[in-house]
């Protein structure tokens, strides 16, 4: 897609995401707009940077490390890794990346803490839950949430900053909201019980279900094809 177009997209999404804390009496500053860059080009990344956008997310390691080397003129970017995490690829990530969305073993996050650099200060990690309970869908069922955080809060060179969810893909608005007030209420509990925690953020929301993840107290949508357009 012509980059003119992508710019135009994300112009669209950020009048969306407006919208929706209008009508869901949401405060915009609260919400981040995470833009999903897999399979996209970096000159792709450039044009949403262009329009405001700061926060990118990808799902590949080697892929989203050859962008990065192509953007290095552009200092604001901030990396998110929202893909499957393997352990042999941990350093990279903690070396590269700003935030994980997708901690779902104590393994990775002990080999994180372990490997990130110093002078990047704490990587900001969510734990991704299993909401809709598929036996498919990676994330932690959300009884066993409370024992990683636990763990993780103990490490001193990752912060815990909230949850993350990918939902059964729905259309339908009422179901779509259930499982993020699912999420929401997981996040409260945990707050309750790990009151030091920031545990202020609530990655949930994709291109077609970010305005159920705003009404229920999305603080990040993470949004790919209503930007970059369908991936091939
Ligand atoms: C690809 C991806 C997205 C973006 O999905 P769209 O439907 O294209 O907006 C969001 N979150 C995760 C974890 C993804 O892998």
């Amino acid at each position: 897609m012509l980059t003119s177009v992508i710019a135009e997209h994300s112009a669209k999404v950020q009048a969306q995401v407006a919208q929706a804390c209008i009508k869901f009496d949401r405060n915009p500053k609260d919400i981040t707009i995470l833009a999903v860059s897999k399979t996209h080009s970096a000159a792709a990344i450039r044009a949403v940077a262009a329009t405001g956008l700061h926060a990118f997310g990808e799902n590949y390691l080697q892929e989203a490390l050859l962008k990065q080397k192509e953007l290095t003129d552009i200092p604001t970017l901030e990396w998110h890794f929202i893909g499957a995490v393997q352990s042999n690829k941990t350093r990279e990530l903690a070396t590269n990346f700003t935030w994980l969305h997708t901690l779902e073993r104590e393994k990775i996050a002990t080999r994180l803490n372990a490997q990130r650099p110093e002078h990047l200060g704490r990587m900001q990690v969510l734990i991704q839950v299993n909401v809709s309970g598929e036996a498919s869908k990676a994330g932690v069922a959300p009884a066993d949430v409370f024992s990683l955080a636990q763990q993780v809060v103990q490490l001193p060179n990752l912060e815990l900053r909230g949850l993350m969810c990918i939902p059964l893909a729905t259309d339908d608005f009422a179901l779509q909201r259930q499982a993020f007030e699912q999420l929401r209420h997981l996040r409260n509990q945990l707050q309750h019980k790990l009151p030091d925690a920031r545990l202020d953020t609530l990655s949930m929301g994709m291109s077609a279900d970010l305005e159920a993840a705003i009404a229920e107290g999305s603080t990040l949508v993470r949004i790919g094809s209503a930007i970059f357009g369908a991936r091939s």
